[in-house]
């Protein structure tokens, strides 16, 4: 069986929603990044824990999964994100730029549709902050279907933790993970 792709969303998983005052946890450190099609002079404060990429890095060595960004940074994520967590550059969905209000327009996540084009029919772990109900029946019912499909959402205003990837590396391997990694610091 070809290897199931590994999802990965960036705000409310690798970047918290800001807490009500206004903070970040102190696990997460600040970077100012200025994405593509922007000024030098426009740059956007973002938060990163650098635990989270020694975490990833070990769930993308495992060879169990092929890791794919799936998030409204697009290209930046592989440019701009991807490398303050020490991570290898890997593909993204090219998602849309569409004219919403809302991340759910139709009941369900907005991304959905396209991912559901973009993976066709192999299998999935997707990790993100923002699914409803309706995207844990379309989950429900590919799983039931034959094919592997696993939604993990993280609180967005804690983000990615350590069982996250532990979960996705059980469903990967059916068995449970003994070691579940260190929160090493990320050392480029
Ligand atoms: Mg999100």
């Amino acid at each position: 069986m070809r290897l199931p792709y590994l999802l990965l969303d960036i705000d409310g998983v690798l970047i918290p929603f800001p807490a009500a005052i206004g903070t970040s946890p102190p696990t997460h450190a600040r970077h100012d990044v200025v994405p593509a099609g922007r000024s030098a002079d426009d740059a956007v404060t973002v938060w990163l824990n650098p635990a989270h990429g020694p975490l990833l890095m070990d769930v993308i060595r495992s060879g169990l999964v092929t890791p794919v960004w799936c998030t409204s940074w697009r290209q930046d994520a592989t440019t701009l994100i991807g490398p303050l967590l020490c991570l290898p550059s890997f593909p993204y969905v090219d998602l849309p730029r569409p004219q919403i209000t809302t991340s759910h327009p139709n009941g369900y996540l907005w991304k959905r549709d396209h991912v559901d084009a973009w993976i066709a029919d192999a299998p999935v772990a997707w990790i993100d902050d923002d699914f409803t109900d309706l995207d844990q029946e379309w989950a429900a019912e590919r799983d039931a279907g034959g094919t592997p499909t696993l939604l993990v959402q993280p609180d967005p205003y804690i983000g990615l933790l350590p069982e996250h990837l532990a979960t996705v590396r059980k469903w990967a391997t059916g068995k449970p993970l003994h070691d579940a990694g260190t929160a090493a610091t990320a050392r480029c």
